[in-house]
C-alpha cells in the first residue's frame, strides 16, 4: 500500500507536469446523452416547449399527487420567458420543487447550426433561468431530441448533460388523450425498471386529460415520480443563487 501510494504519488507528480496542455482537450469532451433514468422504480415525467399557459395545472396536479416533474424551457417559443406571466411561471415551478431545465431559446433544429449559433441558443435561456430563479441548469434537451458532434461538444463545454427520453406519450404528434393514455398504461403493465417520459407542457389535453391518469397509473405501478436529477442521481444545477431584478435588458 505504502510503495503504491508512492508510486501514485510520483505518477501524480509526473501527470501535473503533462496535464496543463491537455486539459483544453478535456474541457471539450462531449456531454453525455442521457436516455433513462438509473435509479429503480422512478418514473422522471419531464414538460418541454414551455413556459406556456397549462404549466400551472401541471404543477398542481403533481403536486396533489406528491409527484415531481422537470420542465425543459425555451426562451422565445411558445412567447417570451420574460414576459410577466412566463417569470411567473418559471418561478412557481421552481419554488414548488419541480426540475427547470433548457430546452434552448427559440426551438431551432440545433443540427442545423453553427458553432456560434448553437452556443447563442443555448446560453441564452440558461441566462434567463439564472436570471428568473437563480439557477444554472445542468441538463439540455435539444428541440425534437436533434443532435450532433457539435452540439455534444458544445453541450459539454457548458458543462451540460444531454437528455432524451425512453417514452414519447406522443403528443406532440398529435395523438389524442385516449392514445396517449394507453401508452402509459402500456409502459406500466411492461413494467421497466424506469422511465423517462417525453410530454408537452404546451398540450392542453396533456395538462388537462394526460398527467393526472399517467402520475395514479405509474403510481399504482409501484413507480416513484421524480424529477430527471433523482433519476438519474445527478445535480439538477450546475450553480444556485438568489433570483436577480428584471431590468430592461430582459428581453426576447
Ligand atoms: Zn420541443
Amino acid at each position: 500500500m505504502r510503495a503504491f501510494a508512492l508510486l501514485s504519488t510520483v505518477a501524480l507528480a509526473i501527470w501535473g507536469a503533462v496535464a496543463a496542455p491537455l486539459e483544453s482537450s478535456l474541457e471539450r469532451r462531449a456531454a453525455t446523452v442521457y436516455t433513462r433514468c438509473t435509479t429503480a422504480n422512478t418514473a422522471a415525467l419531464t414538460f418541454d416547449d414551455g413556459p406556456y399557459i397549462y404549466l400551472y395545472d401541471i404543477v398542481n396536479t403533481l403536486d396533489a399527487a406528491g409527484a415531481k416533474g422537470t420542465f425543459f424551457f425555451n426562451g422565445n417559443n411558445y412567447g417570451c420567458i420574460y414576459s410577466a406571466d412566463n417569470m411567473a411561471r418559471v418561478k412557481y415551478a421552481y419554488n414548488h420543487g419541480h426540475q427547470v431545465a433548457s430546452h434552448t431559446w427559440a426551438h431551432k433544429d440545433l443540427t442545423t447550426l453553427t458553432w456560434d449559433q448553437i452556443h447563442d441558443e443555448m446560453w441564452r435561456v440558461e441566462q434567463a433561468l439564472v436570471r428568473i430563479v437563480g439557477a444554472y441548469p445542468a441538463f439540455m434537451r435539444p428541440p425534437y431530441g436533434n443532435y450532433n458532434s457539435l452540439v455534444l461538444e458544445a453541450s459539454g463545454v457548458r458543462g451540460q448533460g444531454v437528455v432524451i427520453w425512453d417514452f414519447d406519450s406522443q403528443d406532440s404528434l398529435g395523438a389524442s388523450a385516449q392514445t396517449s393514455r394507453n401508452l402509459y398504461n402500456n409502459i406500466a403493465n411492461q413494467r421497466p425498471s424506469t422511465i423517462l417520459a417525453l410530454n408537452h407542457e404546451t398540450i392542453e389535453t396533456t395538462a388537462h386529460n394526460v398527467v393526472a391518469y399517467a402520475i395514479q397509473r405509474l403510481q399504482s405501478a409501484g413507480y416513484r415520480l421524480v424529477t430527471l436529477s433523482e433519476c438519474l442521481g445527478k445535480p439538477a444545477y450546475q450553480s444556485t443563487a438568489a433570483p436577480q431584478t428584471p431590468d430592461s435588458s430582459w428581453r426576447c
